[in-house]
């Protein structure tokens, strides 16, 4: 190992050491006058959650601290990707700290008004790549199915918020909703993957959702539902002993759980992917890189570790796309690669997530690595492996 490694090794070792034991605990709810009749019984319960989620800046000051910047941005999200909190999360925001990385990821900031040059309405081009309403169809053999626009919170860094929201008109309500795209894929005999997502499709009901995944799993060619979500992490109330008994029924079905910080794995949390867990669900972790919040080796590093203990696979980490006013969520990529950089070999390769860039413009999600091919000729290969050392590998 080089000098310059060791060091840098050393700096990573010391980082891990100094974490600041955050309280994983959330502040207790009865604690604050907004929630302290509410009894357990209704905290526990989801639709209550969603029907008492914190959408205004009188209900979010009696539970934080607001600053200017966060007042201003509150007012100006109204009827746009507006502000939407459950209780539940709630109690996990810093009262005091502004940078509080799951308070930032929630309450709006004015930042968000700003659109800087790049930045576009739809990057993915997934307006464009939509043969019937609510699918895109981008890859050759799976289909992208956007089951609602509603979620339990709106991450402020979402890249659909073109879409996403409480919108004046609810959206049709009607069980023939996703007719067409259903036809699509009966009718399309190369799609055998399907990815439910939205919005997040468990802010469905249960009837709802087993409706649509009943007509997309009585399609023979489909092998394989997958879940797009980050209810377990927003709203694990949601995860029901009736949902997971349904979603049962439809097995296999696999999950991919939206995570960005350690501080979103409660005892909570982990209670729901234990029930998806045993339920025969497997669960991949979705993460998107954001300055400040987790784009520091040890912070992710943290995340990916406590995944894997609750059997949650990391799967994706994106740079975070270029969709408008998210500029002050953005890292440059290498801050990524280096993450990269410091997982793969330094643990385990299953808490080894794959950086990927959607590409704008709709090219889909792109692979971006550390490089560890030093020289490619005439069949010999020299290698660097991750902590430096040089390989040499002949055909
Ligand atoms: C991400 C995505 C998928 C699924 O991609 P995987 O790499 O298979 O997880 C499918 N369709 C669209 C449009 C997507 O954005």
């Amino acid at each position: 190992m080089s000098n310059l490694q060791a060091t840098e090794n050393q700096k990573l070792q010391q980082e891990i050491v100094s974490i600041p034991r955050p309280a994983r605990r959330p502040r207790d709810y009865q604690q604050i006058p907004l929630y302290k009749d509410v009894n357990l019984l209704d905290w526990e319960d989801w639709h209550w959650q969603i029907k008492n989620r914190i959408c205004t800046k009188d209900a979010l000051a009696q539970i934080i601290k607001l600053t200017p910047e966060e007042e201003e941005g509150i007012d100006k999200a109204k009827g746009r990707l507006s502000m939407a909190i459950t209780p539940y999360w709630g109690m996990l925001l810093d009262p005091e700290d502004p940078n509080c990385p799951i308070r930032r990821q929630a309450v709006p900031m004015a930042q968000e008004f700003i659109v800087t040059p790049h930045e576009m309405i739809d990057p993915l081009a997934e307006d464009r790549d939509s043969p019937v309403p609510y699918l895109v169809h981008r890859y050759p053999d799976r289909v992208l199915l956007l089951a609602t626009d509603h979620c339990a919170m709106y991450c402020r860094h979402c890249t659909r918020r073109r879409l996403v929201g409480e919108h004046e008109e609810k959206e049709a309500n009607v069980s023939n909703r996703f007719d067409a795209a259903i036809e699509y894929i009966k009718s399309n005999r190369k799609v055998r993957d399907v990815l439910i997502s939205g919005g997040d499709p468990l802010t469905l009901e249960d009837e709802e959702l087993e409706d649509l995944i009943q007509k997309i799993r009585s399609i023979s060619h489909v092998e394989f539902l997958r879940i797009g979500t980050r209810i377990p992490v927003t709203l694990p109330q949601r995860i029901t002993e009736k949902l997971v008994n349904m979603l049962k029924k439809y097995s296999p079905i696999w999950m991919s759980i939206h995570f960005n910080h350690p501080k979103e794995i409660t005892k909570r949390c982990k209670i729901a992917c234990d029930m998806l867990a045993e339920a025969g669900i497997p669960l991949g972790s979705q993460t998107v890189l954001l300055k400040e919040i987790n784009d520091r080796p040890y912070i992710m590093k943290k995340l990916v570790h406590e995944l894997l203990q609750i059997r949650v696979r990391p799967y994706y980490i994106y740079q975070c796309d270029l969709v408008r006013g998210t500029q002050h969520f953005r890292t440059p990529v290498a801050t990524g690669i280096n993450i990269m950089e410091k997982l793969r070999g330094h643990t385990s390769g299953y808490a080894v997530p794959t950086y990927v860039i959607d590409a704008p413009g709709g090219g889909g999600k792109i692979p971006i690595a550390p490089n560890y091919i030093l020289s490619q000729a005439k069949g010999k290969y020299v290698l660097r492996n991750y902590n430096g050392k040089i390989y040499t590998y002949l055909e």
